[in-house]
């Protein structure tokens, strides 16, 4: 027997609570929730009906929603995402508004480990006559990227390889990353939606979780133009040995900068300016 929309929505929420299994079936059945909410007694076909089955018990799995329906809010624009990149998540928003008040008009920005490309399209997309430059080690999070800078007509120019490798001799106005910065063997990388993201994009394996942010670091000064800012998301404990890469790197006018949970989650230097 086929169920109703309210019939489905109620076995669901007793394996993944209300909330996902509303999210699941709009995705579903292409609807907002103002529409299933006016049509409790609408009848799934069979393939809906199996569909959002099969959608339920990976939920219940632990697979992220994100990943099931495909997109992710970011910055007010919706982004392609899947298992090949990390999911876009709030405080990467407050590396977006740092970079955002330090990207002189008609400059140029470069992402490192762009993964779905959240950063640099919604620098292209806020900044239009921005050059925006993004890279990736990972040619599958490069198809992502590339796939939500179409989406939303950004104009990015992607390059493929580890860290400055790709922009070699070339010097920006400004330089981001949300690196991998999870210390390896840290309890979240076993819980929740990070045991489904790509390994590589949460830890780097070290130790500390900072080896990227050391790369990302030292091979700033070589590419930012004088007066050119380098600003890196790092975890909730992070702030004080980050800050201190950027001292002994020679980074002057340094931030950190609080994510709106109150975490400290950006930190900022500029290459010093001539003279
Ligand atoms: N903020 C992420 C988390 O801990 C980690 C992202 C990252 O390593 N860049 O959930």
């Amino acid at each position: 027997m086929r169920r109703t929309v309210s019939a489905a929505l109620d076995e669901a929420a007793a394996d993944i609570g209300r909330v996902d299994a509303r999210v699941l079936a709009c995705h579903l059945l292409g609807v907002g929730r103002a529409w299933l909410a006016a049509n409790p007694m609408h009848v799934l076909t069979e393939s809906q009906d199996a569909q959002f089955d099969s959608l339920v018990s990976r939920r219940a799995m632990g697979y992220p929603v994100a990943y099931l329906v495909g997109t992710r809010e970011f910055y007010g624009r919706d982004f392609a995402v899947g298992p090949a990149v990390l999911i876009p998540r709030p405080e990467t928003e407050t590396l977006v508004e740092a970079a955002l008040g330090r990207l002189p008009p008609g400059g140029s920005v470069l992402d490192l480990g762009t993964g779905s490309g959240a950063v640099a399209v919604t620098l292209a997309c806020e900044r239009p006559e921005a050059t925006v430059h993004a890279v990736d080690s990972s040619a599958d999070a490069l198809a992502v990227a590339r796939a939500n800078a179409a989406r939303h007509g950004a104009k990015v120019e992607f390059a493929r390889g580890s860290w400055y490798s790709p922009v070699a001799g070339q010097r920006f106005d400004l330089v981001v990353a949300n690196p991998p910065y999870v210390a390896a063997g840290d309890h979240h990388l076993v819980e929740g939606d990070l045991r489904f993201e790509p390994g590589a994009a949460l830890t780097d394996g070290s130790v500390d979780g900072l080896d990227s942010v050391r790369a990302i670091v030292s091979g700033a000064p070589a590419h930012l133009k004088p007066g050119g800012w380098l600003l890196v998301e790092h975890g909730y404990d992070q702030a004080a040995v980050c800050e201190a890469l950027f001292a002994a790197a020679g980074f002057t006018d340094l931030v950190t900068i609080a994510d709106l949970a109150g975490i400290p989650r950006v930190a900022g230097g500029r290459q010093k300016p001539p003279g």
